[in-house]
């Protein structure tokens, strides 16, 4: 069985079919859906070719149930938070960077950070012991 996404305000699934399904806003005020691949470290996201997303512009990211702005406030305002719930009904952090372009991701389970992707160590420093990067 695969992994679900959940809001961590509403708990509904972020997940269908073979997306986790986000709404973002850009800087300059433009708002769409973004389908992210639901494996980690995959940073592929399809999108309508009419919601422009520039490299390196933070996003910011909305539960598309809740709208609940998912940023990790207490972490990064780089960095949006969501659930992963794993096959064993066990729900893990996620972390991702809302800026356009950064591949990197985080999944916290209690006291250990698993760090996906080649910019992962930019944010190395919100993270405590147990953090292996
Ligand atoms: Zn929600």
């Amino acid at each position: 069985m695969e992994n679900n996404y959940i809001c961590p305000k509403c708990k509904g699934q972020l997940k269908v079919k073979k997306s986790v399904v986000l709404a973002a806003k850009t800087p300059s005020g433009e708002k769409g859906l973004i389908f992210l691949s639901p494996k980690i470290g995959d940073y592929h996201v399809t999108k309508h070719k009419d919601f422009e997303i520039k490299e390196g512009e933070r996003l910011e990211l909305f539960c598309p149930i809740c709208h609940e702005n998912l940023e990790a406030k207490s972490l990064n305002k780089n960095l949006a938070k969501f659930l992963m719930r794993d096959k064993d009904n066990v729900d893990h952090d996620v972390l991702i960077s809302e800026i356009a372009g950064e591949k990197c991701t985080y999944v916290i389970y209690k006291n250990h950070v698993d760090s996906f992707g080649k910019d992962a160590k930019h944010y190395v420093n919100f993270f405590g012991a147990g953090t292996d990067f």
